[in-house]
């Protein structure tokens, strides 16, 4: 019996989490699960990436930036013109 997919809200609460490597198994499944559905949250999770890198270059990894209002925006609204 296989669960419903998380919602994309579900999916960038855990992003900071699975990014860290702090998601469990199950989790962490479901995560790649959801990530295998939806192009909008694989280039939400890159572009997370990319930003997180950054900060950590910048030596900045104990004030990462949260994740920018607009992005989850522009993610639901990709999903609502899939
Ligand atoms: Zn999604």
């Amino acid at each position: 019996m296989s669960r419903p997919l998380m919602s994309c809200r579900e999916f960038s609460e855990f992003l900071d989490r699975y990014v860290e490597g702090e998601l469990g198994d199950v989790e962490r499944l479901e995560f790649e699960r959801h990530l295998a559905a939806c192009p909008a949250c694989v280039a939400y999770l890159e572009s997370y990436r990319r930003t997180t890198r950054l900060a950590r270059a910048l030596g900045a990894s104990d004030a990462l930036p949260g994740v920018p209002d607009e992005l989850v925006a522009a993610v639901l609204a990709s999903r609502r013109n899939a």
